[in-house]
């Protein structure tokens, strides 16, 4: 019986490549078909092949499967608090940026050009927050640059090309990927030049950043150094095309209201009537900027023309500030919650807390950025302590939250 079995197995010979069975490494069976060790590989790689090829392509997006604006919209508001209108404007802008990626090569056609989006408004209000939540919903390489760092060929700092090497290795060096990716260029404001009167003489941020900047933004082939920082001669470029590279702008423009009120005063004198002058609404004049205004700030006309669409965000009042303590899909009670959970305490606050702790942070100027400084100082002892104590619920109560707060240097989170 068992001879009967050895023989039957050494007349196996493989399906696919029709081997015998001694002649390969091992055999697989199935129903009354066989399979050599070799075959399968062969097979393993075929298959890998096709699914690669069935990927889309980098570049074969498709129009009906792009969230449409109203979908980026509502994609925000689970992650941004307010800012309406900038909601609004960028996500119209990033529909529009894709549907100008899938516009057809066609010379004689309509081209659609390309939408870079600047927003203006103090700091801490969102800026950061709306461009990486874009580039989490659209799955393309992202990166956060600071505009101060950027200097003139030539002077100390970081050449204007190292802006795309970050991009580049947000994407892994996939050049291809990095082409259709969104750059955030924080502080724009702060390569304004002093003045609205050109000057003779070059200097070393200011206008020359200014020029350098245009290039990238009009969209050209730039020769990008791989590991970014100061290029030297021997060192090997990669080119990376800037035409589909969407790029958001944001600066705080610190009194820039005052040359919109200048403007509208002009105007309002000028051309329109006393009635109409009243419904300026004066508390928050970022809501009338316009493209002058950058100009009188002191951007160049070349930049301001390659940044299209202008929109502002608003200052955040206390009721935005509670909101952002508690709403946004990962806001930071949310995340506290979560890191007592993973020890199987569920933690929970008395309402009153959150409003004090907003109190603190309009006390001291902290914005929205000082929301997580002062929750840390409220939490830190008890994150420290709860963990090796065996309690299934905390609450958080305002005394405890006050006496906290007290032993608190808030002074040091002002200075940060
Ligand atoms: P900006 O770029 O305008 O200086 P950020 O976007 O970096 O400000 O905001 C700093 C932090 O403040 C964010 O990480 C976020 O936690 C919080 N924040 C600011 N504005 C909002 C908002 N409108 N909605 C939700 N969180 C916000």
């Amino acid at each position: 019986m068992e001879d009967n079995n050895k023989s039957s197995r050494s007349k196996r010979k493989c399906s696919f490549c029709g081997l015998p069975e001694k002649q390969v490494g091992f055999m697989l069976e199935g129903q009354g078909v066989y399979i050599c060790n070799n075959c399968v590989e062969r097979a393993h790689e075929i298959v890998q092949e096709i699914i690669g090829k069935q990927q889309p392509e980098v570049n074969d997006l498709d129009l009906k499967e792009l969230p449409k604006p109203k979908d980026i919209k509502e994609f925000l508001d689970q992650y941004v608090i307010g800012q309406d209108d900038a909601k609004r404007y960028l996500s119209v802008a990033v529909y529009n940026h894709y549907k100008r990626l899938l516009q057809p090569a066609d010379q004689n056609d309509v081209e659609i050009e390309k939408s870079n989006i600047i927003m203006v408004g103090s700091t801490g209000t969102g800026k950061t927050l709306l461009a990486r939540t874009i580039a989490k919903l659209l799955h393309v390489p992202f990166t956060i640059v600071d505009a101060t760092v950027l200097t003139e060929a030539g002077y100390v700092g970081e050449d204007i090309e190292s802006i795309l090497t970050r991009l580049l290795q947000a994407s892994d060096y996939n050049v291809e990927e990095a082409e259709r990716g969104i750059v955030f260029i924080d502080e724009i404001d702060k390569i304004a030049r002093k003045s609205d009167n050109p000057s003779i003489t070059r200097d070393v941020s200011g206008e020359g950043v200014q020029q350098g900047l245009l290039k990238l933004l009009e969209g050209s082939v730039v020769n990008v150094p791989p590991q970014g920082g100061r290029k030297h001669p021997d060192q090997k470029m990669i080119p990376v095309n800037t035409k589909n590279i969407l790029f958001i702008c944001g600066g705080a423009f610190d009194g820039i209201e005052r040359k919109i009120a200048q403007r509208l005063n002009t105007h309002v004198v000028g051309y329109r009537s006393v009635n109409e002058t009243v419904k300026i609404d004066r508390s928050n004049l970022m809501q009338y900027i316009a493209p002058q205004d950058l100009k009188s700030f002191g951007l160049i006309p070349e930049i301001i023309g390659r940044l299209p669409v202008l929109t502002y965000l608003n200052p955040l009042d206390r009721v935005a500030l509670r909101n952002i303590l508690t709403e946004p899909k990962n806001s930071i009670i949310k995340q506290y919650v979560k890191l007592f959970a993973m020890d199987g305490v569920t933690l929970e606050f008395e309402p009153e807390v959150f409003e004090y702790i907003v109190d603190k942070a309009v006390e001291y100027k902290l914005g929205a950025r000082g929301l997580r400084s002062i929750v840390e100082s409220i939490m830190m002892d008890t994150m420290f302590e709860i963990p090796s104590n065996k309690v299934e619920k905390y609450t958080v109560t305002l005394d405890y939250a006050k006496e906290q707060m007290g032993k608190a240097n808030l002074s040091r989170l002002q200075m940060a």
